[in-house]
């Protein structure tokens, strides 16, 4: 007899993705997509960065422009009371939107006196605090913002105290900090560093920051990423850090072992759980895809 067995579509995540599950394609029309955020009403907003907009798309009411133009806003966000946060290359700041994204207000524009680069990517930590990363890219690349010079001695990553509103350099030793993501205990900070985008030596790794309240220690790399770079991530219930590259979807496991990938056709620019449905959402070059997870995503 032959024993019938069924292959599991993505070997290494059986623990983490039904069998069932299968890459969808959700959307296009894109040009270099990131910063997906889910809204309650099961809505998934995502950034268009060369396009200047910002897209929604809803599983009855399909694909829209949500915002445009949209001063090429870049990552998302929400906190635990559903506001949402964007990080704004144009006007080099960070944003945020009490009204479902109807108005936007500038939270953060500057640090000791100068001006930010262009805020990249940002997550609200349980405490409230906001913490973001703040490369260059919307001031070098000319399709990503309104350029500018650089003001900050630095690309660092920020904490926003809830309390106070004041902004400081939390993480000043990587030199292109771009996605992050926090432990479910909170006491670990995932960044990554994308510096290989415009140097062939450059970093392509996800770093680990011990976390004790608002005091940062010292780092270590979790993970290099391959191939392409490890821009957007998340972390799921249990901890495993799930990233983009320009393979697919990469996850890893608290320790750093490599678990998995879910391939995707395009490259990667970010990636976010539902908090209402069991999906993973992924911005990819083009396109929007989703696939069918069987964890629920960290919240912060
Ligand atoms: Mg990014």
């Amino acid at each position: 007899m032959t024993p019938v067995t069924t292959e599991h579509p993505f070997p290494g995540l059986e623990a983490l993705i039904p069998a069932h599950a299968r890459l969808e394609h959700l959307a296009a029309g894109g040009t270099w997509t990131e910063g997906p955020v889910c809204q309650d009403d099961g809505s998934v907003l995502w950034s268009d960065i060369p396009g200047n907009r910002v897209l929604s798309w809803h599983p009855e009411r399909g694909q829209a422009v949500f915002l445009h133009p949209a001063h090429f806003h870049n990552g998302h966000t929400r906190d635990a009371s559903g506001a949402l946060y964007a990080c704004s290359h144009g006007e080099r700041a960070v944003l945020k939107s009490t009204d479902q994204g109807q108005s936007w207000q500038a939270i953060a524009t500057h640090h000791e006196g100068r001006r930010l680069n262009s805020p990249n990517d940002i997550i609200v930590a349980p405490d409230g605090a906001v913490w973001f990363t703040d490369p260059p890219y919307g001031l070098i690349q000319p399709h990503e913002g309104y350029g500018g010079e650089q003001e900050q001695p630095g690309c660092f990553v920020y904490r926003l105290d809830p309390s106070t509103g004041e902004v400081t350099a939390k993480i000043t030793d990587m030199i292109r900090p771009n996605g992050l993501a926090l432990s479910p205990d909170a006491r670990t900070l995932y960044v990554t560093d994308t510096s290989r985008s415009h140097d062939p030596e450059g970093h392509h790794h996800i770093r680990a920051y011990p976390l004790a309240g608002d005091t940062v220690g010292a780092g270590r790399s979790f993970a290099v990423v391959d191939p392409g770079l490890p821009d957007g991530i998340r972390v799921d219930e249990y901890g495993n850090v799930w990233s983009s590259s320009g393979g697919g979807v990469q996850v890893y496991a608290p320790d750093g072992r490599r678990l998995g990938v879910v391939p995707v056709p395009e490259v990667i620019g970010n990636l976010t759980f539902s908090h209402t449905e069991a999906y993973l959402y992924i911005a990819a070059t083009t396109s929007l895809y989703r696939v069918a997870v069987s964890v629920k995503g960290n919240a912060f």
